[in-house]
């Protein structure tokens, strides 16, 4: 039951900018997935990021419901300004991670720290803006591409809107539909592909220019020629601006190439280490790879995703 000065306080400037957008409250809800026991201290401090936003997860243990432990006593570190890989069987918890970063749910017991800096100290506002993810769906607003993009920064000119969508390789696609950046998403709907839903969604976080960037399966529904080409794009700004990136994915050619890649299992770290640190260990991901990179010499048949093994 949501109590109406919860939800406004709580997306501060956020609803005051959309209030006129075809949003609805149940949108906005789900969208932004609040929990309203969430609460942050009366004394909360804006997350400094003194670092460049270094993450460590200190013997974290979490679940959604008591009999069932999803991360069990997680203890990891995400170096500032590193570009690092999250691996593992479906349901290990690697989204789980990023709504614990994000104060969807807090930690049943550990601590997640930022910089030093326990996010359930800091004030939510700070948290939300300092962190961008482009989630394994993507919701679209009833309103136009444009706007789809510019929730990243309600305040952008058209031109950061359409450098942004030529970063995420897909201002040629918009603007080849009649109505440009003004088509309606709803319009389209069914239209509006699921490659091209992913690559708003990247559009929309490069717009909002995050210090910690977060990718959960961000490109799964590309093939592969495209989804090559724009991880080079988001790499090249990744490493110009040094900033810190997560990536979630299951396809391990697309994160090869991580400084540091950390293999879950189970809710804990099963091992990590570079690409070819992890070869060389003979372990989880090495067999992962090898069961992968058979596939894809014959790609005849399905591909194999980590967890069906
Ligand atoms: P995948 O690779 O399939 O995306 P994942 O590693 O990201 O999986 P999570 O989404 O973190 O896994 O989920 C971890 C476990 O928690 C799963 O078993 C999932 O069913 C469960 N889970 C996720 N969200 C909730 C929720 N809101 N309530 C209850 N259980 C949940």
């Amino acid at each position: 039951v949501f109590q109406l000065s919860v939800p406004l306080n709580f997306l501060g400037s956020v609803y005051r900018e959309l209030r006129q957008s075809l949003l609805d409250m149940e949108t906005l809800f789900s969208l932004q997935k609040v929990n309203v026991s969430i609460k942050e201290p009366a004394d909360a401090k804006p997350l400094q990021l003194v670092k460049g936003g270094e993450i460590k997860f200190e013997n974290v243990n979490f679940g959604y419901h008591s009999d069932r432990p999803i991360l069990r006593d997680l203890t990891v570190t995400i170096p500032a300004g590193k570009k690092v890989a999250v691996v593992g069987p479906s349901g290990c918890g690697k989204s789980t991670l990023l709504r614990l970063l994000f104060r969807y749910y807090d930690a049943d017991s550990g601590r997640i720290l930022i910089d030093d800096q326990d996010v359930r100290d800091v004030t939510l506002d700070s948290l939300r803006r300092s962190i961008g993810v482009v989630p394994q769906d993507t919701p679209l607003f009833n309103d136009t591409v444009g706007h789809n993009i510019r929730y990243g920064d309600l305040a952008a000119p058209e031109s950061k809107v359409i450098a942004a969508a030529k970063r995420a390789r897909v201002h040629h696609i918009i603007s080849s539909w009649p109505a440009g950046y003004e088509t309606k998403v709803g319009e389209r709907g069914m239209m509006i592909s699921g490659g091209e839903k992913q690559r708003l969604a990247v559009s929309r976080l490069l717009l909002k220019d995050p210090p910690l960037l977060f990718f959960d399966e961000a490109t799964s529904a590309l093939d592969t020629h495209t989804e090559q080409a724009l991880m080079q794009n988001i790499n090249s700004i990744l490493r110009e601006k040094a900033r810190t990136s997560v990536f979630v994915a299951h396809r391990l050619r697309t994160i090869c190439d991580a400084e540091l890649i950390i293999v879950l299992k189970e809710g804990s770290v099963a091992e990590m280490g570079s690409h070819k640190d992890l070869i060389d260990r003979g372990g989880l991901y090495s067999e992962l790879w090898s069961a992968q990179e058979t596939l894809f010499r014959d790609p005849g048949e399905k591909e194999v995703i980590v967890g069906d093994n």
